[in-house]
């Protein structure tokens, strides 16, 4: 980072840094700042609010077919670094990501009133033990102060998201989900770390629609345009 006259201040921070660096070696991806997994102006500079899109069909919201339907909010499009960082939280190489990724998403937005957050389940045939969506749920339930509960889980049968093409995702049926009775009459915020079609969300919010839930948001750490 070259950002003009070293002054004392700086000195001390740099000196911190290295020392965190060397207890517990990481770095920030974007900027390289040692003893950060990701910085605060890098996490603020990734995260922006986007146009929020259809929970029922992925469109831009609010939807001329859906009016009442509640939005997804994403805080990035998917590419670049962005992508980039969530490829390194979703294959466990940085766990740490997850929380402070949810955390910036927070920021962009006043606390929903909400009672629970569910994470989008990670898939019974997945080949990881790491739920990337739930690490996220985490961070924004935090700075929010709402609950996170694993309330869903996929049914048994369906084939792991990232072997579906686009249009079969589109396909997967309401009942590819279990969600738990719990979900009776709360209000219910549902998180994910990517929204491709939106169709993952819709089948998780229609799931939780039939369990007596009602979904008001989904959010998103970033999405891909249509
Ligand atoms: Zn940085
Ligand atoms: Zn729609």
């Amino acid at each position: 980072m070259i950002d003009g006259t070293p002054s004392p201040l700086r000195w001390v921070r740099d000196c911190l840094d290295l020392l965190l660096h060397t207890l517990w070696p990481v770095a920030c991806p974007v900027c390289g700042r040692l003893g950060q997994v990701l910085c605060g102006e890098c996490l603020s500079s990734l995260l922006t609010r986007q146009i929020p899109r259809c929970l029922s069909c992925g469109g831009p919201a609010p939807c001329i077919d859906h009016p009442r339907s509640a939005p997804i909010l994403p805080g990035a499009i998917y590419e670049g670094k962005v992508r980039e960082i969530i490829h390194r939280l979703k294959y466990g190489q940085t766990r740490a990501l997850g929380p402070i990724l949810g955390r910036g998403l927070a920021g962009l937005r006043p606390r929903p009133s909400l009672e629970v957050l569910i994470p989008v389940p990670l898939h019974l045939k997945s080949p990881r033990g790491y739920n990337q969506a739930e690490a996220i749920a985490l961070g924004l339930g935090r700075a929010w102060g709402i609950p996170v509960r694993s309330l869903a889980r996929w049914s048994s049968d369906v084939p792991a998201r990232t072997r579906l093409s686009r249009a079969e995702r589109r396909e997967l049926r309401t009942e590819d989900f279990v969600v738990a009775s719990d979900v009776r009459g709360l209000r219910v915020g549902l998180v994910d770390d990517v929204c491709t079609t939106g169709t993952t969300l819709s089948r998780l919010a229609s799931a939780c629609t039939a369990a007596g839930a009602r979904v008001e948001a989904a959010f998103v750490l970033a999405h891909v345009p249509g």
